[in-house]
């Protein structure tokens, strides 16, 4: 990674619009709640959280810890130091100001004025079998198999030809293959009884398809129908809270928050602003805050140490 904002990175070709904006859900019906709940556990794993302020915001876990500390008090009640307290009421609470979310879109826009996914697409078929194929897979993985997959089929009616057994050499790398082949085939059949055989623009329509959620969708709508969608997986859950700028207990809350407080017209990027953000700049384990944009305007409490560094476009 190139010590430039995630948001420097360069939009590749259509075929390869991309970013992992992708970092969506394929069997998301099934493994949906997953990342949310281990970004929302996270913070609390390192602090002792006091229980005062159990029920605010970002860490909703920690919080919920201190709260069972304050209903059983130990022998030895935990004495949080002032730098804990303050810290925990932080990420609590530090809900980022309007001018400074203005303001954090407007460098994450100057440093990548054209944000797209890194799954590789050209119809919205594509994108969504794409999508659907890389949840709990990286965008690489997904694209080597729909490089070879997508020239012997990239139409519903080419996927249930080619069917589950079929399917499965094809995506045979991808995490969770046998359930993707599954939903990718039915989903297909669905298109043709259902569609036309086209994608539908409706999100009810689409998370009504086999192995189709509401990030899933969020993704379809947002990229290939230009909605002004956010669809929340990891990265963006992590940054969202990390930073004060929709701090929320799970995806939905978090979503919600985003479509208030994000500026009407950087509503179409955002997402792939934040997902780009959070993979490349504000990593899960270690965010990279010496060389991160929006470092001044973050409200997270426990930045990487490291004098700060200029980001280049
Ligand atoms: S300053 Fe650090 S924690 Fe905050 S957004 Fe940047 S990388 Fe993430």
């Amino acid at each position: 990674m190139p010590k430039t904002a995630p948001a420097s990175r360069p939009a590749t070709s259509a075929r390869s619009s991309s970013a992992r904006t992708g970092a969506v859900a394929a069997s998301e019906k099934t493994a949906k709640k997953k990342p949310a709940a281990r970004a929302a556990r996270k913070p609390a794993a390192g602090k002792a959280a006091p229980a005062k302020t159990a029920k605010r915001g970002v860490a909703a876990k920690p919080l919920a810890t201190g709260k069972r500390a304050a209903a059983k008090p130990a022998a030895k009640p935990p004495k949080p130091s002032a730098r804990v307290d303050a810290t925990v009421r932080e990420r609590a609470g530090a809900q980022m100001k309007p001018a400074q979310i203005e303001d954090m879109f407007a460098r994450l826009q100057a440093l990548n004025p054209h944000p797209a996914t890194e799954l590789e697409y050209t119809t919205p078929f594509e994108l969504l079998v794409a999508v659907a194929l890389s949840a709990q897979a990286t965008d690489v993985g997904v694209n080597k198999a729909t490089r070879k997959l997508f020239p012997v089929a990239n139409t519903p009616q080419a996927l249930v030809d080619l069917g589950v057994d079929g399917l499965k050499p094809y995506i045979a790398t991808i995490g969770l293959f046998n359930t993707k082949a599954q939903n990718v085939v039915a989903l297909s059949q669905q298109l043709l009884d259902r569609h036309g055989g086209e994608v539908p623009r409706e999100r009810a329509a689409l998370e009504a398809l086999p192995g189709v959620g509401r990030k899933t969708a969020n993704v379809v709508l947002n990229t290939a129908f230009g909605e002004p969608t956010i669809a929340v997986d990891t990265h963006i859950f992590r940054v969202a809270n990390r930073t004060g700028l929709a701090p929320g207990k799970d995806v939905l809350a978090v979503e919600h928050k985003l479509l208030k407080v994000v500026p009407d017209r950087y509503l179409q990027d955002a997402h792939h602003w934040l997902i780009l953000h959070g993979r490349y700049v504000c990593k899960a384990r270690k965010p990279d805050c010496p060389h991160c944009a929006i470092r001044d305007l973050c409200r997270f409490p426990d930045k990487t140490p490291g004098d700060p560094e200029p980001v280049s476009a």
